[in-house]
């Protein structure tokens, strides 16, 4: 029976269930038999992980196709379910060895979190999970189904971001407008999937002994090296260093554009970005995505050869779907394909520098995967999300010097980096404030729509920048509606903020030794998933720490960077 054909078809329970009876009956004699039980076990997850990845993608690449919806929402209710008991029980047989006190060390993060599964299972979470997959899903509907007629012709909101980037003050205000319009829209109904989410992830976590949703989504989440206080820590600690520069930068911008203050049209909510202080026009890296995939392996080759023919593996295995159009569920992911042996990517590029780091970004989580394709298990090759977002932000550090691909001008290259850096602080401050906003939402589940609104706007206050919403007080109380991890992920955000910290270091090291900074690069992603957090960062020489010293160390290098550019 194994290792299972190519051509096993795991969206089938048919198919699934004799290899599932096989591995759950299969006698256990000696470790060769418990290694070989592993590996199978594995070889069985990739089929499955590679099956829902498959209808993942053809979904969000097409979210009006209905054959496409049903088709990954029966694997979601139909097999998930049966998988997730099958998982279980083969945790439970493997836990329940002696033999498995035997096993070589590489197995020991493998057991741990099999050990933290069993201890979180309750069958009747199942149904549970169910029901929020469902329900974020419908959301990613709703949002991906948002358009609006704006002068003549009609737009997707990814698309709509260009018009936020003009210099045109009453274009912007226009097209800010008409985004947050077709949002109210929906917002009712957005809320109501909120509440049933929250109401639900509260229960599924009492079921499984917890007090609340935050002390199970840390052990869910297998956050076995930090804790709720440590994120707390991380929050003081942005506040104290990014918020005074984001003001500074802020305040500069005002001043240079000449306005009495700040509109939400003027400065980005999430990222920080405004249009540009000098008046010139937005940066057009590049015209369309045959364009974008070129500049970019040129960027890569010249960071290294190793990392250019990569990313030409990727572009050559049709594994690329990057141009924004109208059914194409917002965002950017990479998903692996664990069988195929490659990432898929998956973003909506309309033409903007932005399109540039999620590019790169989405290209970091593929070397990621690539580095550590050899490791036999899928376990290994599962790295921490926290770890993942280091090979994907460092990337868009580490590439700055070689941006000139995608701009000519030095000015406009100049420019570029600017706008990553700001904006590199900027996305500290909000992940803390949707990180906040996670912890006090799962405290307190059963808050009200007017407490939820007033903890936003209070963590506003710390985390977000002095603009004036006067004339939207509606829109901004219901601001965080937009972020889709709040519905789909919830909690991994903090990952973010972590691996912001990790790629900080790699960028600094490049500075003194940029051979060395891509080594330790190669060396800590190579490792996957077989090393705890803290040891990962180790790997690249480079630490997990979220103090106030660390952070402000780090800030004043981006201040300093940010100082040398000329523009
Ligand atoms: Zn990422």
């Amino acid at each position: 029976m194994f290792p299972l054909e190519n051509k096993f078809d795991a969206t089938k329970w048919e198919s699934l269930e004799p290899v599932a009876t096989n591995l759950l009956d299969r006698e256990i004699n000696n470790i060769e038999d418990l290694e070989s039980l592993f590996t199978d076990i594995s070889d069985m997850s990739e089929h499955l992980s590679e099956a829902g990845a498959r209808l993942y993608i053809g979904m969000t690449c097409d979210t009006e196709n209905d054959s496409k919806q049903e088709a990954y929402m029966s694997f979601v209710e139909g097999i998930r379910p049966k998988m997730a008991e099958v998982s279980n029980k083969l945790d439970l047989k493997i836990a329940n060895l002696s033999l498995s006190d035997s096993l070589p060390k590489r197995y020991d993060l493998i057991l741990k979190s099999m050990r933290n599964s069993i201890e979180l299972f309750r069958e009747e979470n199942i149904p549970l999970m169910v029901k929020c997959t469902k329900l974020s899903t419908e959301y990613q509907r709703i949002t991906g189904a948002m358009t609006v007629d704006f002068q003549g012709e009609e737009y997707t909101l990814p698309q709509m971001r260009k018009f936020l980037e003009v210099n045109d003050r009453q274009i912007r205000r226009d097209a800010w407008t008409a985004v947050r319009a077709r949002r109210m829209m929906d917002s009712e109904r957005i809320s109501d999937i909120f509440d049933e989410l929250v109401k639900t992830r509260h229960q599924i976590a009492v079921n499984a002994g917890f007090e609340n949703y935050v002390q199970y989504a840390f052990r869910s989440m297998e956050r076995f090296d930090y804790t709720p206080q440590d994120c707390r820590s991380f929050h003081s600690s942005v506040e104290e260093h990014c918020m005074p520069l984001i003001h500074s930068i802020n305040e500069k911008r005002r001043k240079s554009l000449g306005y009495r203050n700040l509109r939400p049209w003027d400065i980005n909510e999430k990222s920080g970005d405004s249009p540009d202080v000098l008046g010139r026009d937005p940066l057009t890296p590049f015209n369309n995505v045959s364009e974008l995939i070129s500049q970019t392996s040129a960027v890569f080759h010249s960071l290294s050869g190793e990392l250019g023919n990569m990313f030409d593996r990727l572009v050559e295995g049709d594994v690329l779907d990057l141009e924004s159009r109208k059914g194409k569920a917002p965002g950017g992911y990479q998903y692996n394909l664990e069988k195929t042996g490659l990432p898929f990517i998956f973003m909506n590029a309309s033409g903007q520098q932005a399109d540039v780091e999620t590019m790169i970004h989405e290209a970091g989580h593929a070397f990621h995967t690539m580095y550590c394709s050899d490791l036999g298990l899928i376990q290994e090759r599962n790295y921490p999300i926290e770890f993942a977002e280091v090979a994907s932000m460092s990337m868009e550090l580490l590439t700055q010097p070689h941006w000139n691909e995608y701009y000519e001008r030095e000015e406009d290259c100049q420019r570029a980096k600017k706008m990553h850096l700001e904006s590199t602080i900027g996305l500290l401050a909000w992940i803390c404030r949707i990180d906040s906003f996670q912890h006090w939402i799962y405290q307190n589940p059963d808050h009200t729509r007017s407490q939820l609104s007033e903890k936003w706007l209070e963590l506003r206050v710390r985390f977000g920048p002095k603009s004036d919403w006067t004339d939207f007080e509606e829109d901004e109380a219901l601001f965080w509606q937009t972020q889709g991890h709040l519905f789909g992920a919830p909690f991994y955000y903090i990952e973010y903020g972590i691996a912001q910290l990790g790629a900080l270091q790699l960028w600094i090291k490049q500075m003194s030794d940029p051979e060395q900074a891509l080594k330790s690069y190669k060396q800590a992603m190579s490792l996957g998933n077989t090393e705890r957090l803290p040891d990962l960062f180790a790997a690249a020489d480079i630490q997990l720490k979220f103090d106030s010293d660390h952070m402000g160390y780090l800030i004043s290098q981006v201040d300093s960077a940010l100082n040398a550019l000329s523009v």
